[in-house]
């Protein structure tokens, strides 16, 4: 284990965490925060031993107030810019992110306590964010001609404005990716940022933020705001003209009614309870290690990790044997290396959590096939890859979201009953179909209700910068990704020319006779309107 503890190695103001991060730099990092109004700080733990990492300041709503201003000021510049020019700092900060990987790889496991591996699948989104949108934002936003009131007659184009500034709040689970990848397509869309993250795990985005002004982004234009969510979110929602949510679905119903009492826009991507459906010509070669995949990445605290299992029962025994087998054989660990395949939670209320779920459930008869406690000789915060079958409605496995790696694993007797039993749910983020025939499951997926359907992959296949990404149900409002993921930052406007006539009873004709003539009109242009571009 490359960390030492603090038996080891009592905290000092010299401490040196990896080679690359020592408090002195987490110190800088901390300094970024506007937070000229703080007076308290906030201690950041080190989940791999339960240390105090550092500290950011305990930010205030004044803060959110003079960041809101601040990026609205720095705005005014950067939305006169071409698509180009923000693009061009994109790119730089897309190869910064490439080069510096070293470093914010470290960060990401010390404030959240991943594996290597997991904190990687961040870095690669988000330099393929910043990558997609420089070379498409363009193309999404530019001006362009509209059909108008009248054919012929009216000339009409389509015009996106910036919104202003965007607020976001960012959960702790993927710390880069959730704070930095969305603030992406709002930059390039013209806008201010105001970032929100998690206060367990701020540093990730303290640290993209001094990249992106490395790269040639305005100084201010993104702020990061550290802090509780239940303090700043209000005065977020106030001084923000769009807020993007992404948490849990309790706290998003609050924020979706905050922003909606101020009728201001918001997408909220929320909780899921993900299925992964096992049909009987699937291939259990890939389906067992897929399986294991989406149930332990980010030690299932990822919100299209999977949580149920539906296999189908010609293949029930030998897949939930193999997989099983393979979720014991996970190795587990806190170094930062490439090494382990699973890292440990993120705090004692996620611990508590999850241990609560799976005690229930083996409290009410469920059978453990795999896992089931806590690994204290590792870390304070880890625990076993687990595997529960004979999970019933009355326990909270069976319908709450965990956000730990468990999942409950049952046999099913068709494939239409494996279909109903995952829409059986009131969230509806992710799913997984695990079929040799992928034509079938192409169809089998439109019948499922998720925004997301991956066929023979976990949840990786979806998560593309390019397909929308988002929730069905209480899994969301709204989607990340694509052309919905930039579109949604800036306020669309229709110009019209109207040329020879208005649009109005013409002096040569009565009412009536208008109305006579434009409804003979109407049949014709049936017929004509879609040649009229
Ligand atoms: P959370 O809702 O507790 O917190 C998320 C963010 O909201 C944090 O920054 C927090 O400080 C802030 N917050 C808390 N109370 C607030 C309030 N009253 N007003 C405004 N902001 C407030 O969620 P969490 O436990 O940190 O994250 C895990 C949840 O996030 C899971 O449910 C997971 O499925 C979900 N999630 C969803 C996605 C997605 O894309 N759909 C991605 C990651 C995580």
């Amino acid at each position: 284990m490359s960390l030492s503890t603090q038996s080891e190695a009592p905290e000092t103001t010299a401490r040196q965490w990896s080679p690359r991060v020592s408090a002195a730099l987490l110190g800088r990092l901390a300094a970024r925060a506007a937070a000229a109004a703080a007076t308290k700080t906030i201690a950041v733990e080190a989940p791999f031993t339960g240390e105090v990492l550092g500290q950011v300041p305990h930010g205030t709503p004044a803060d959110v107030a003079a960041a809101c201003a601040t990026a609205r000021e720095a705005q005014q510049e950067w939305a006169q810019r071409s698509f180009a020019e923000r693009a061009a700092v994109m790119l730089r900060f897309h190869d910064l992110v490439i080069d510096n990987a070293a470093e914010i790889l470290d960060i990401i496991q010390l404030e959240s306590g991943k594996a290597r591996r997991h904190a990687f699948e961040e870095v690669l989104d988000v330099a393929i964010q910043a990558r997609y949108y420089a070379h498409t934002a363009a193309a999404f936003l530019e001006p362009r001609r509209r059909q108008g009131a009248l054919p012929v007659l009216t000339k009409a184009w389509e015009y996106h404005h910036p919104r202003g500034v965007i607020g976001i709040i960012s959960p702790w689970n993927y710390p880069l990716t959730l704070a930095v990848g969305d603030a992406v397509p709002a930059l390039m869309a013209g806008n201010g940022v105001v970032v929100k993250p998690d206060a367990l795990t701020p540093f990730s985005a303290l640290w993209a933020a001094g990249l992106l002004e490395e790269a040639g982004l305005p100084r201010g234009l993104l702020q990061v705001v550290t802090g509780r969510g239940a303090e700043l979110g209000k005065p977020l929602v106030d001084g923000a003209d769009y807020l993007l949510f992404t948490g849990s679905t309790a706290t998003g119903r609050k924020v979706a009614a905050l922003a909606a009492e101020r009728l201001k826009d918001s997408s909220m991507e929320l909780g899921g309870k993900n299925a992964l459906l096992v049909l009987p010509d699937a291939s259990l070669r890939r389906a067992v290690p897929g399986a294991v995949r989406g149930i332990t990445s980010n030690s299932g605290q990822l919100c299209i990790s999977i949580e149920r299992v539906y296999v189908h029962a010609a293949v029930y025994d030998v897949f939930a044997a193999r997989l099983a087998e393979s979720l014991r054989a996970v190795r587990l660990g806190p170094s930062l290396t490439f090494v382990e395949d699973m890292g440990s939670l993120v705090g004692a209320d996620q611990l508590a959590k999850v241990e609560g779920h799976v005690a229930d459930a083996v409290g009410k008869g469920a059978v453990v096939l795999a896992g089931g406690g806590a690994r204290p000789d590792l870390g304070p915060y880890f625990v076993e890859p687990t595997l529960l079958a004979g999970v019933s409605d009355d326990m909270d496995l069976c319908r709450a979201e965990t956000f730990g790696p468990v999942a409950a694993i049952y046999r099913c007797d068709s494939v239409q009953e494996m279909v109903d039993r995952a829409n059986d749910s009131s969230y509806g983020l992710n799913a997984s179909i695990w079929t040799r025939d992928t034509r079938f499951g192409r169809e089998l997926a439109t019948r499922v209700e998720a925004g997301t359907v991956n066929i023979n992959e976990a949840y990786s296949a979806t998560w593309a910068s390019a397909s929308p990404m988002g929730g069905f149900k209480e899994s969301g409002l709204g989607r990340r990704h694509g052309s919905q993921g930039i579109v949604k930052f800036n306020e669309a406007q229709t110009v019209a020319v109207e040329r020879l006539m208005a649009i109005d009873t013409p002096p040569f004709l009565s009412h009536q006779q208008y109305a006579t003539v434009m409804s003979a009109a109407m049949k014709l242009l049936k017929y004509a309107a879609p040649l009229i571009k």
